[in-house]
Parts: C-alpha cells; sequence; structure tokens
C-alpha cells in the first residue's frame, strides 16, 4: 500500500513487506497502545496489583493469548527479537502462530534461543535459563485473580485485596492441609508480591515461582479476556503462601533425567509410550533442551 492510499485514522504503516500490509506498526493503534503502556507503568509502580485496562479485539480469540499479545505489541521495537513458547514449547501451533504474526506486523526477528531474545511472551512456563534485566518475560493470564477460588464477586476480591485481607485465602489452604495433608495446589500458586498483594502468578507449575523472587527480569502479566494487566518488576520479593510447618516445595524430579538431553536441572515433561507401555521424561523448555543437545555433539 503506498502512502496515498493509507486508510483514513492509519497514522505509521511501513511501505516495505513484511509490514506492508495496511495496519500500523505491530497492529494496534498508538491510542490502544499508549493505553496499555500506561497500564503497564502503573502496574509496575504497585507491584502484584491488577490494573484494568480496555483490552483490545485481536486476530485470535480471547483465551487464546490475547493479553500477552497486546503487551507483546504495545512494547516492541523493530530492533527486538521475539521469542514465543507455550507450555515451555517454541513449536506448538499457538506459540508458531503468536509469533508469525508478530513478525508479520512488526518486522522482528525471531528466536528460540532464551539468552538471544529481548522478548519472551510465554504461557505457562518460565524459561530454564535465568534472564537478564535487559529482557522482559510476557505472560498469559487466563485468570488474573488469586482469590478467585475462594470468593467469586470481583467487588469482594477488590475490597478483600484493598484491605489486604486475606485470611479466607489462608483458611482455603489449611483446609487443603486438612483434607490432604499437605497444600495440593499444582499450578496458579499463589504468591505474596512485595510483602502486599497476595498475585497469581499465572499457571505456570511451582518449579517456576522462585524465578520470580528477586529477579533481575521484569514480569508482564496480560489477561485480555478479564482486561487486567499486573507486574512484578525487577528485584522484587516473591513468596509463595506456606505455612512453617507445611512449606512451600517445587516439584521433585529426584532420580528423572531427560532422555534427550540428559538434564537433571529441568523442568520434566512425562510422556508414555502407548504401544511399548514405557515411561520416559522430557525438558518442558525445548530451547533449553536443543541448545543441550547442540553443546554435547559438539
Ligand atoms: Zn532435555
Amino acid at each position: 500500500m503506498t502512502q496515498h492510499e493509507r486508510p483514513a485514522g492509519v497514522e505509521q504503516v511501513q511501505d516495505d513487506p513484511p509490514t506492508g500490509i495496511g495496519y500500523p506498526f505491530a497492529f494496534m493503534d498508538d491510542g490502544a497502545k499508549k493505553e496499555i503502556r500506561r497500564a503497564l507503568l502503573k502496574a509496575i509502580a504497585i507491584p502484584g496489583y491488577q490494573v484494568p485496562y480496555g483490552s483490545r479485539e485481536m486476530p485470535i480469540a480471547r483465551g487464546w493469548g490475547t493479553g500477552g499479545l497486546q503487551i507483546t505489541l504495545s512494547l516492541i521495537v523493530p530492533e527486538d527479537i521475539l521469542k514465543v513458547i507455550d507450555q515451555g514449547c517454541d513449536g506448538s501451533v499457538n506459540a508458531v502462530n503468536i509469533k508469525k504474526f508478530v513478525a508479520r506486523v512488526a518486522g522482528v526477528e525471531v528466536t528460540t534461543d532464551t539468552a538471544a531474545a529481548t522478548i519472551i511472551q510465554t504461557r505457562h512456563r518460565i524459561p530454564e535459563e535465568p534472564m537478564t534485566d535487559d529482557q522482559l518475560l510476557v505472560l498469559q493470564v487466563p485468570y488474573p485473580e488469586a482469590l478467585r477460588e475462594v470468593e467469586p464477586s470481583e467487588a469482594e476480591t477488590r475490597r478483600m485485596h484493598a484491605e489486604a485481607d486475606y485470611s479466607r485465602m489462608w483458611l482455603y489452604l489449611y483446609e487443603d492441609i486438612v483434607r490432604y495433608g499437605e497444600i495440593t495446589i499444582s499450578y496458579r500458586y499463589p504468591v505474596t508480591v512485595n510483602g502486599r498483594y497476595i498475585t497469581d502468578p499465572s499457571p505456570i507449575p511451582r518449579w517456576d515461582v522462585p524465578k520470580l523472587h528477586m529477579a533481575d527480569t521484569l514480569f508482564l502479566f496480560g489477561a485480555g479476556r478479564e482486561k487486567r494487566i499486573y507486574a512484578i518488576p525487577p528485584h522484587t520479593s516473591v513468596v509463595p503462601l506456606e505455612f512453617e510447618d507445611h512449606p512451600f516445595r517445587t516439584e521433585n524430579f529426584s532420580g528423572k533425567a531427560c532422555a534427550r538431553c540428559g538434564a537433571t536441572d529441568a523442568y520434566l515433561d512425562e510422556v508414555i509410550d502407548n504401544i511399548e507401555g514405557t515411561r520416559s521424561f522430557f525438558c518442558s523448555d525445548s530451547g533449553y533442551c536443543d541448545k543441550r543437545r547442540e553443546k554435547c555433539s559438539r
């Protein structure tokens, strides 16, 4: 599309492929990006607090990562290098489609290497490789409200957050211990951020929760369907809810190793062979697994 053919209201259209498709740079108009950036600044200023925002329609359905996608699109610049993962995997359909879309509308380079990326958008995992303060991790969030399990009313959960009235959450965890002998929450494990707000870290496994604590990286959380943005800034305390006699613990993979790269220090997925009936374990983080194999084969 040439300059003369620009539709009314479109301020910035790149004329050269791959972005010359009639949209502003990175798909969203500048007003939408500004609103999201303002919400992000507020979220960073009040760690763990859920900031409402006007979630835009995206070319994918709500519930498929539109919250994360809107954050990525509002922050990305042409020099960025993007990585997108879904449950740790760079190659899953959802991750590949989001990556292709952002690359097309923003013209950025993409990678599967955690260390090489400047922005990583993710669903349900934090990469195994430690991230730096030059990198952003954007998490897709299905349910932003950590208290939803104990309170269905949005007005009431807002009051509870405002007054730091978390007694019902603690009671919920206590009842879990009474019933099952331990806290059975396997993902979306509630954490206290900066000593103030109880926050949902999104459906990452417990394995990933300690990575949020005092990290070098800025973590941004986007819930498109629920229209909420929140953040965990670098060097912020993130403490999982626990009792003295029932401390928080991560999944235990002792004695198990990745069948592909031999890793014993990664979150492992269990795969059962339907024909042989055998059981093996593989790194959930496919980029980490590939990198380790490459090193071994050198
Ligand atoms: Zn592996």
